[in-house]
């Protein structure tokens, strides 16, 4: 079966895709500014709701507060219908997709020196750990050559990167170990540096 042909559920309320969110979950984007998840606290609510009923459900802190289910119930409510009035977004499941070579649901990674890398135009998008290895190890390869070093010397700067990199997150060692494969017919051309073997000395 094709996966366009498959209807997935709300992980959080269950319904189907097309079908409206059961009201208050938490995966439903707010109507009026798109805000993914969590319409239910939208501050887009003050901008609509009395203000006076917004002031009192602010003096109710607690949720054992007196009288804050009430309130909160109430404001549900408004907030619901004027959703509803606006034009709820019904859920559609998204998968994340790496921006650069397709791969649905990659690992999922930070590293801090991201900004360097990657342009401001791409800043928001998702990459694959893999996909960013290149990128940064290419990059650091191509410096190197340009600050008059030889290839070898070039080379052995963005292993240690590579190395660096990798370092700070442990899971990401397990999974450049299942990736080993597909890197070396990546790694092995000519124009990207000769990346080290994750298995040792890690
Ligand atoms: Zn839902
Ligand atoms: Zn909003
Ligand atoms: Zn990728």
């Amino acid at each position: 079966m094709d996966q366009r042909d498959l209807r997935y559920n709300c992980h959080d309320c269950g319904v189907l895709e097309g079908q409206l969110h059961e009201w208050e979950c938490p995966e439903e984007p707010c109507p009026f500014c798109g805000q993914p998840r969590e319409v239910v606290i939208c501050e887009c609510r003050r901008k609509y709701i009395d203000p006076a009923v917004m002031r009192t459900l602010d003096s109710l802190i607690l949720e054992d507060d007196e009288g804050y289910d009430e309130v909160s119930g109430k404001v549900s409510e408004m907030w619901k219908e004027i959703c509803e009035k606006k034009g709820r977004f019904p859920f559609v499941w998204y998968p994340r997709v790496c921006a650069r070579c397709g791969e649905v649901w990659p690992y999922t990674f930070y590293d801090p020196e991201w900004n360097q890398y990657i342009a401001p135009d791409h800043r928001r998008d998702i990459l694959c750990f893999d996909c960013y290895l290149v990128i940064k190890t290419s990059a650091v390869y191509e410096r190197c050559l340009g600050q008059d070093m030889d290839k070898e010397q070039a080379e052995a700067m963005a292993v240690q990167r590579f190395n660096e990199t990798v370092k700070t997150d442990s899971a990401i060692n397990d999974h450049i170990k299942e990736r080993r494969a597909e890197w070396e017919s990546i790694a092995g051309s000519q124009t990207k540096p000769t990346l080290p073997d994750h298995g040792q000395g890690t």
